[in-house]
C-alpha cells in the first residue's frame, strides 16, 4: 500500500523510464512528492501509465542515493567526500593533465539516454569543444545503434516513421523481437485495443511473449525462430512476396530506386531463400512463414514494430534494413497505419542520438567529416573541431587496455553492468587513470571510478526528453536538486573549469542552441512546447507541432534505398559443451539494469531474475521449478533459479537482467553488429546444470 497525502500543488512532467514517454502530474505536498498521476492531456499516453511510471519517484528519496561529490586517487582507496568546487577542479585538472601527457584523443565521454536532451547535448559539446576530439558515445551503442544505421541508410533518417496514434489505423501489426507488454506497457495497451478491434497480429520472437496470447488477443502467426536467424526469416518473407507477385510495383516505381529493387528482388527470389529452404535453419515452419508474408503484404495497412531482439545481433543493422526492404516492397511506408517503428528502450534514447552522442555524428546525424557542418559548429563554438570520427565505447575500452586511452567521463550509465563481456569492461576501466562517474547511486562502474559526481533525478531539473515517436516533451522541475545541482549545471561547471566560457542560465537556452545548429530541431523551443504540449520533430512554421508520419511523399533521402541483406550466421555456435541458446529481455515491473526500479516499490514484484527453460530441457537436466542452476558460456558463469515454462522452445533459455547478482553480461559474448558494434546480447551458447546456489 502506498500512503499518499493531500497534494497542495502539481507539476506536469514526463516519465523517465521507457521510450513511450508518458506524461504525469507529479502531485506535491510541500517539497514531498506524494503521487504520480497519469495526465489525460499527454499525447503519448492519453492518461494511462504502467506500474513503473506510477512509482517512479521512489528512487529519488532512496537512502543509497549519493548526494556529495567524492574523489580518490586510486580505486583501492576509500572515497573521500569533497566540496563541489574541489571535485570539479580535480576533474578538470585530471583531464588536462592526461591530455597533456597522452594526447588530445586519450580522453572521452559517454552520454546517457536517461538524461535530458540538453544534458546530452552539453556532454557531447564538452567533449568536442573542450576535449577537442570526437570520443563520445552513448548507451544506444548497446541497443538501437543498428536502427540509426539501418533506417538512415534505407529511408534517410534515424527515426521511427509513425506516431503512436498511427496504430489505430493498422490492419496488420507485425512485432519483431520486441515484448511491448513488458517493455512498453502503455503502447502495448494501445496495440491490444487495436487488435481487439480486428487488426491481425504476427509475432516473430523466439519466446512466446504475452502479446502472442492474452485475453481477447491471439496472434494469427507466432514464428518462434531460432535466435540469430532474423535475417533468414525476413528474407524468406521477401521471397514469398516477390515470387508470389505481392510486391507493390507502383509504389516502388514512384518512391524507390527501381534498379535497386530489381537487384534485391532477384536476390531474395533465389530458391535457397525460400521458406522451405530455411525451415531447418530457423525452426520456423515454412507454411507459417508463407502465410505471415501473405498477410503482411495483402492484409491492408501493415505496421512493423520492433525492439532489441532485432538490433542486438551481429546482423542487427542488416535486420533493420531487411525490415525496411519489406515495408518498401509492400508500399507500407508514408501514411497512417503503416511504417517501421523501433520501440526505444530508454526514455530519451531517440533524443540522445539526435543530440550528437555518436563519435561520427554531430547533432542531427551529420557526419563529422562534412566540412560545411563542421565549420558551422566551429564558428558557433569558437574552436577548431576534429574531423576524424572518435572511438566507440568498445574501442575506448580496447584502447584503454592498449594504454592509449586514459580518462572517461560517464554521465548516467553503468557500463560495467549494461555492456557486454563484463571482464573486458572491467579491464578497460581498470587501465584508465581517471574515470569520472556522474550518477544517482554508487553503481557497479563506480567501483572503477576516481571521481563520483552526484546526479540529479528527472524530478529535480528542467529539460526535454524525446520519445520513440520523435515527440519532444518537457521535463519540469518538481523539486530542487537534492545534490545541489542539476546534471546540466555540473557539466557546465566542468566545462568552465577546463577553460570554456559557458553561461547557460536555463536549459531553454541550451535548446535554443540545439535548434539553431540542428535543422531537425528548428522550431523546437520551450515557448512552442508550452503552447503545443509537445513537438514531433521535424517541425516547420506551417506544421509547428511537427510530423506524425514521415516520408509521406518522398523519403527523407529521396528515393527509398533497397539493400541486399544476405544472412550471415553468427560466430556464436552451439555444440556439445554449450548446447542451448540464451536470449535476454525485460519484465514489466523493472527498467533496464534496475538501478532505479530496484529502489522503488517495484522490487517486490520481481525480486530476482529467473532462467526460463522448456520442460524437456529441464527434465533432461533433472531440474524443476525454483531449482538453482549454474549457467555457463564460453565467456563466464553465473547462478540463477530456473523457471520451467513452454514460453521458450526446446534448446532456448531466457533471462532478464534487472539484478546485478544475475551478471547476465558475464555470460554474453564479444560478438557485435558488423556496422555499429552493437553487442550480440541475444545469442549466447550456454550450458545449464544443477547448482547449490550462489
Ligand atoms: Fe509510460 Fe514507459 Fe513510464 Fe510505463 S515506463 S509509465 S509505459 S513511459
Amino acid at each position: 500500500v502506498i500512503e499518499v497525502g493531500t497534494p497542495d500543488r502539481a507539476v506536469v512532467t514526463t516519465c523517465a523510464y521507457c521510450g513511450v514517454g508518458c506524461t504525469f502530474r507529479a502531485e506535491m505536498r510541500g517539497e514531498e512528492l506524494v503521487r504520480m498521476v497519469p495526465w489525460k492531456e499527454g499525447k503519448a499516453n492519453h492518461g494511462h501509465s504502467c506500474v513503473k511510471g506510477r512509482f517512479a519517484w521512489g528512487y529519488a528519496n532512496h537512502s543509497e542515493r549519493v548526494l556529495n561529490p567524492m574523489i580518490r586517487q586510486s580505486v583501492d582507496q576509500p572515497w573521500r567526500e569533497v566540496s563541489w568546487d574541489e571535485a570539479i577542479a580535480y576533474t578538470a585538472s585530471e583531464f588536462r593533465r592526461i591530455q597533456a601527457r597522452y594526447g588530445v584523443r586519450s580522453v572521452g565521454g559517454i552520454t546517457s539516454s536517461r538524461c535530458t536532451n540538453e544534458e546530452t547535448f552539453l556532454v557531447q559539446k564538452l567533449i568536442r569543444q573542450g576535449f577537442g576530439n570526437n570520443n563520445v558515445d552513448t548507451c544506444a551503442r548497446v541497443c538501437h545503434s543498428p536502427t540509426g544505421y539501418g533506417l538512415k541508410t534505407t529511408f534517410g533518417t534515424s527515426a521511427g516513421t509513425q506516431d503512436f496514434d498511427s496504430v489505430n489505423h493498422a490492419d496488420v501489426i507485425m512485432i519483431i523481437g520486441a515484448n511491448p507488454t513488458d517493455g512498453h506497457p502503455v503502447f502495448a495497451s494501445r496495440m491490444k485495443q487495436r487488435l481487439r478491434a480486428g487488426a491481425r497480429l504476427i509475432v516473430i520472437d523466439p519466446r512466446r511473449t504475452d502479446i502472442v496470447r492474452t485475453p481477447h488477443v491471439e496472434a494469427e502467426h507466432h514464428l518462434p525462430l531460432r535466435p540469430g536467424t532474423n535475417v533468414a526469416v525476413l528474407t524468406a518473407m521477401a521471397h514469398v512476396i516477390v515470387t508470389e507477385g505481392l510486391a507493390d510495383e507502383d509504389y516502388i516505381r514512384s518512391r524507390c530506386d527501381w534498379d535497386e529493387f530489381q537487384d534485391w528482388a532477384a536476390f531474395v527470389s533465389e530458391p535457397a531463400r525460400s521458406p522451405e529452404a530455411i525451415e531447418a535453419l530457423t525452426r520456423v515452419p515454412a507454411a507459417d512463414l508463407r502465410a505471415s508474408a501473405r498477410l503482411y503484404a495483402t492484409g491492408g495497412n501493415a505496421a512493423i514494430y520492433y525492439g532489441l531482439g532485432v538490433t542486438e545481433h551481429s546482423q542487427g543493422s542488416s535486420t533493420v534494413m531487411a525490415i525496411a526492404n519489406l515495408a518498401m516492397a509492400t508500399g507500407n511506408v508514408g501514411r497512417e497505419g503503416v511504417g517501421v517503428n523501433p520501440l526505444r528502450g530508454q526514455n530519451n534514447v531517440q533524443g540522445a542520438c539526435d543530440m550528437g552522442s555518436f563519435p561520427h555524428e554531430y547533432p542531427g546525424y551529420r557526419h563529422v567529416s562534412e566540412d560545411a557542418t563542421r565549420v558551422m559548429f566551429e564558428e558557433a563554438w569558437g574552436v577548431t573541431l576534429d574531423s576524424e570520427p572518435g572511438l566507440r565505447i568498445p574501442n575506448m575500452l580496447d584502447a584503454a587496455t592498449d594504454g592509449t586511452f586514459k580518462a572517461l567521463f560517464i554521465q548516467g550509465e553503468d557500463i560495467l553492468q549494461s555492456d557486454p563481456n563484463t571482464q573486458h569492461v572491467a579491464a578497460g576501466l581498470a587501465a584508465m587513470e581517471c574515470v569520472v562517474v556522474q550518477d544517482l547511486f554508487l553503481n557497479e562502474t563506480a567501483n572503477y571510478a576516481h571521481v563520483f559526481l552526484p546526479g540529479s533525478t528527472f524530478l529535480e531539473k528542467d529539460g526535454t526528453f524525446t520519445n520513440a515517436e520523435r515527440r519532444v516533451q518537457r521535463v519540469r522541475k518538481v523539486m530542487d536538486p537534492k545534490n545541489g545541482y542539476a546534471d546540466w549545471e555540473v557539466v557546465q561547471l566542468v566545462a568552465n573549469a577546463m577553460g570554456l566560457n559557458w553561461s547557460y542560465g536555463h536549459p531553454s537556452e541550451i535548446m535554443d542552441e540545439v535548434a539553431a545548429l540542428t535543422p531537425t530541431f528548428a522550431n523546437v523551443n520551450y515557448a512552442a512546447l508550452e503552447e503545443h504540449g509537445s513537438i514531433q520533430w521535424p517541425a516547420t512554421a506551417d506544421a509547428p507541432t511537427g510530423t506524425p508520419t514521415m516520408h509521406i511523399d518522398t523519403f527523407v533521402r529521396g528515393k527509398g534505398h533497397f539493400v541486399v541483406t544476405d544472412y550471415v550466421p553468427t560466430d556464436e555456435k552451439t555444440g556439445p559443451r554449450f548446447p542451448l541458446l540464451l536470449t535476454t529481455g525485460r519484465i514489466l515491473s523493472h527498467y533496464n539494469v534496475g538501478a532505479q526500479t530496484r529502489r522503488t516499490e517495484n522490487v517486490a514484484w520481481h525480486p530476482e531474475d529467473l532462467l526460463e527453460m522448456h520442460p524437456h530441457d529441464a527434465e533432461n537436466r533433472g531440474l524443476k521449478d525454483g531449482d538453482w542452476t549454474a549457467l555457463r558460456s564460453r565467456a563466464g558463469e553465473t547462478t540463477l533459479r530456473v523457471k520451467v515454462t513452454e514460453r521458450v522452445a526446446p534448446g532456448v533459455v531466457y533471462t532478464t537482467f534487472h539484478h546485478p547478482t544475475t551478471q547476465a553480461n558475464v555470460i554474453t559474448t564479444d560478438y557485435s553488429d558488423w556496422a555499429t558494434n552493437c553487442p550480440e546480447y541475444k545469442v549466447t551458447a550456454v550450458q545449464v546444470s544443477a547448482s547449490n546456489g550462489p
